[in-house]
């Protein structure tokens, strides 16, 4: 088996084999690069290494002594030989980049008599041990597992006796100390002498790197970016070139377009009289790389050029390595530059228009999950920051602002236009109001699908929840951290992207949609097929929705209308009803209230359609707490004047509700009385709802408005209950159309979020215009989980013992709730082939699930307005 391929036998292309490193050796050899000569050992040998009980495989050294010849020819020099020896680096070098995890070890081959002859061949003596030093060093910490501290302190030890500041004002004197107290200390540490036998030291050293592979930070950082562990690394054994000659040598890296803002200029650094990782070791400060343009302008320009070359030839940003060995510049590596989404996006952009790259390739690399972080308020990257507690990454964005602890007084201080975070163990439906004034909220307890979680998602606001280090007293109006006090009124900060709590204010950067994030999108739009609907319950929401680029709103919930403090006394009115007309009295007091709700939507969105559900939640969700509310008439009885009318009757209105809410109480809520079970059981409501979306479309059809509303029916299991609900809803847009003498362009569909419906949809979509996977509701009844069990309670084992690959309620279940959608597409098609079919839900902006409704050929997909742009980009990359 062939496990080592010299520099000239390899390419771009062989990755897996060569690993990234050793892959773009090649490359750059053949394509005429200055590249120092070697050869690379493959990945393979490296998986063979551990398959043998961490044993080099047979036969592997044989083919490395060849290739050191093979280098040696090239070199003029011998691996070994006093008179004229060659040194060289070893290094490893993965399929995907692992920067800085694995280890590298340069001047290779040195020992007392390969050391005289370096400063012999050289006249260079400081040169020859400044490398013999170093190796030693570098060979002690990663092949014997010495720390580096410890030679660290011998070094500054030796520098303070010499009296200098900097590495490269040692004497040769120095460095020859150096080198003797380092190999002291190898004997010391491991009780065998330093290997001298430059054979010896090489076979070790590609050993140390197989181990690399598998040392902990390697480990970590492998689990964090899901590279498999069965990937190995290569080792590249290659010919050292010197920057450490003196002051016409030096080393560097550097971008070929800046990596945080993706301006297409050189960015990067070196250092003459330098080797390896001395630029980022922080040893002495380095120069930016536009100074060399100065200190040696013919090295700047064959740089540039190479870096431009390079650019055109991988069609990627690059980051390149350097060495300047007297005067000759010698290539070290390249790959593909890691940048900021902000610059990705810019780098892409230009790379198309320069001719480097199709559109479809510039849409293709970029990451749509990062797409996020563009969107909201961030803190600036350069700021100092006191963090004092992290929760959980709620809802993204930064916000500062002083910290309040009810809803009412965040209301009032908000529109008196003072900046507020609201803070609180966790948030309930009547602290809506504050929520809206307030800049972002802070949470105790709770998890990512708490309210305050939720809630902040769908507002755009952010928020950190279940922050437990947080520890809140009401009634004093403070929290603490430790023993640190936050009393009401403190400016804090939060980063609902990361869920830090960071005291005081901080600089914060505003949402970044330059020019060429719009052309990002602009070309996704040309490509993707699916269409990408917003799911918003308010015109500013809808707005936002429209600005981000919805092609109009597939979920509009109306249950938030009801929540409004000023209506939610009424709704109640409507729950409480003992006989129809009562209802009925209610409800008439809401329709106006609805229509002007569905008039500002509606509006907001002219001329594109508006999906409108109608109430879905289980009633008892409008109702007070049963628990408090008892706790409330115990009070009452116990302290107030019972004498007093007032008082009596207070007490039994509290009665009458505590026993509708026991009434209304289930023992499973989300499988319960709600959905359109709510329209079977009171056709009035969804009657009213329906009065209101076209009493509102006829107004607005009469102001010259293209309104487009379609009504969604919420939970169906039969194709009964939509016959029924779809007369009614139809009866009352006939009538309202008949009596306004107006034509109103309408649909009515359904959601599918149950078993049933998606195994019956043949017999279901001859009643529906359009289909909508409730995907969150799905997932819950396919798996029979409940979310807000399993979120917090049980998925995380799954997860951790890999039954599933990701949570369900994020990433769509193609096996299972993917295999419904498939059956009830096909069904729901074949029985109306007109029928448009979508998705809404957190689903519906998430990359691997779009790419899914892609697959299964859905025409459109719905999510909350800040995910549309990474809808728009991530149903292109489906597309292609
Ligand atoms: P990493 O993957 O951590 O960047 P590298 O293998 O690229 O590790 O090497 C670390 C440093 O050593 C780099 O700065 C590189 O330029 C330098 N280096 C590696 N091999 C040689 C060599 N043959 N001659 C000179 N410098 C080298
Ligand atoms: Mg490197
Ligand atoms: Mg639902």
């Amino acid at each position: 088996k062939k496990y080592v391929y010299l520099f000239r036998e390899g390419s771009a292309d062989m990755k897996n084999l060569l690993g990234g490193k050793g892959a773009n050796l090649a490359e750059m050899t053949n394509i005429g690069l200055n590249v120092p000569q070697g050869f690379t050992i493959t990945t393979e040998a490296c998986l063979e290494y551990y398959d043998c009980g961490e044993q080099l495989p047979g036969g592997l050294w044989e083919q490395i002594l060849p290739a050191i010849q093979d280098v040696e020819r090239a070199s003029g020099k011998r691996f070994g030989d006093p008179e004229n020896p060659l040194l060289v680096s070893v290094r490893s070098g993965a399929r995907v980049s692992m920067p800085g995890m694995m280890d590298t070890i340069l001047n290779l081959g040195l020992n007392e008599g390969t050391a005289s002859g370096v400063s012999k061949a050289t006249g260079n003596e400081r040169f020859a041990f400044d490398c013999y030093r170093r190796f030693i060093q570098m060979f002690g910490d990663v092949v014997l597992g010495i720390a580096s501290h410890k030679f660290e302190n011998i070094l500054e030890e030796v520098k303070e006796k010499q009296g200098v500041t900097f590495d490269s004002e040692l004497s040769p004197e120095s460095l020859k100390g150096l080198v003797v107290k380092f190999k002291a200390l190898v004997k010391q540490e491991t009780g065998v002498p330093f290997p001298d036998d430059p054979y010896e030291q090489l076979k070790e050293a590609i050993t140390a790197v197989f181990k690399s592979w598998n040392n902990h930070r390697a480990i970590v950082y492998r689990k964090a970016n899901g590279i498999p562990d069965s990937y190995g690394t290569a080792v590249n054994v290659q010919s050292m070139v010197f920057g450490n000659m003196g002051n016409d040598s030096g080393t560097g890296v550097a971008f070929t377009r800046n990596p945080s803002t993706g301006e297409k200029h050189l960015y990067g650094e070196y250092l003459m009289n330098a080797q390896g990782e001395d630029v980022v070791a922080g040893i002495r400060t380095p120069l930016s790389i536009d100074s060399l343009q100065n200190d040696n302008p013919e090295i700047y320009r064959q740089f540039s050029e190479i870096a431009k070359n390079l650019e055109n030839h991988y069609k990627n940003m690059q980051d390149i390595e350097f060495t300047i060995e007297k005067g000759r510049l010698y290539i070290l590596q390249t790959r593909n530059g890691k940048c900021t989404i902000s610059a990705a996006i810019r780098i892409a952009v230009e790379l198309c228009q320069e001719g480097l790259i199709t559109k479809e390739e510039a849409v293709e690399r970029i990451d749509p999950h990062q797409l996020e972080k563009l969107l909201h308020r961030r803190i600036d990257d350069a700021a100092k920051l006191d963090v004092v507690a992290t929760g959980l990454p709620a809802s993204p964005g930064a916000a500062s602002g002083k910290i309040i602890f009810s809803a009412d007084e965040a209301e009032k201080l908000g529109q008196a236009g003072e900046k507020v975070i609201l803070v609180g163990t966790e948030t309930t439906p009547d602290d809506i109001h504050g929520m809206l004034a307030a800049q972002g909220i802070l949470t105790s307890r709770g998890g990512m699908t708490s309210h305050a979680a939720v809630v902040a998602r769908h507002m755009g606001k952010p928020a950190v929840c279940g922050c437990d280090a947080l520890k809140i007293n009401l009634a004093d109006k403070i929290f603490m951290i430790g023993d640190d006090a936050y009393p009401e009124g403190t400016e804090i900060t939060i980063d609902g992207a990361t869920g830090r709590v960071i005291r005081g204010t901080v600089p914060m950067k505003d949402p970044d949609l330059s020019g060429e994030f719009q052309k990002i999108l602009e070309w996704s739009d040309g490509i993707r097929k699916l269409q990408v609907m917003a799911n918003a319950d308010n015109p500013p929401d809808a707005a936002k929705a429209r600005e981000f680029g919805a092609q109009g709103i597939g979920l509009c919930r109306t249950e938030h209308m009801f929540m409004d403090p000023a209506r939610i006394p009424i709704v109640q009115k409507m729950i409480l009803a003992q006989t129809l007309p009562e209802r009925e009295a209610a409800l008439a007091e809401l329709l106006p209230m609805q229509e002007g709700d569905f008039y500002g939507i509606l509006k907001a969105m002219h001329g594109l359609p508006v999906t409108i559900r109608l109430l879905d939640p289980p009633l008892h969700e409008f109702l007070p707490n049963g628990e408090e509310l008892a706790l409330e008439i115990q009070e009452l009885k116990l302290t107030a004047n019972l004498q007093d009318e007032k008082v009596q009757k207070e007490i039994k209105d509290k009665e009458v509700l505590l026993k509708k809410v026991r009434g209304l109480q289930e023992m499973n809520p989300m499988l319960g009385h709600r959905g359109c079970r709510l329209g079977i059981s009171y056709p009035e409501i969804y009657a009213m709802q329906s009065r209101a979306i076209f009493k509102a479309a006829a107004r607005l059809v009469k102001e010259g408005v293209d309104v487009r509303p379609h009504v969604k029916i919420p939970l169906v299991i039969h194709h009964k209950e939509l016959e029924i609900l779809r007369k009614q809803t139809e009866e009352i847009a006939q009538e309202i159309i008949k009596t306004e003498g107006v034509k109103i362009n309408y649909q009515i569909g359904t959601m599918i979020e149950v078993p049933r419906a998606a195994l019956t949809a043949d017999e279901i979509a001859p009643f529906a215009e359009f289909f909508s996977f409730g995907t969150n509701d799905l997932t819950q009844t396919v798996l029979g989980f409940s979310r807000d069990d399993a979120e917090g309670k049980f998925l995380p084992d799954y997860l951790n013992q890999n039954i599933l690959a990701n949570n369900p309620f994020a990433v769509l279940d193609r096996d299972g709730v993917g295999r419904i959608m498939k059956i009830c597409v096909d069904l729901g098609r074949k029985a109306n082939p007109g029928i448009k079919i979508g998705i809404c839900g957190e689903h519906g902006g998430d990359p691997s699930s779009i790419e899914f409704c892609q697959e299964i050929n859905l025409d459109y997909v719905s999510c909350s307005p800040f995910r549309v742009p990474i809808a728009r980009l991530g149903a292109a990359q489906a597309a292609l």
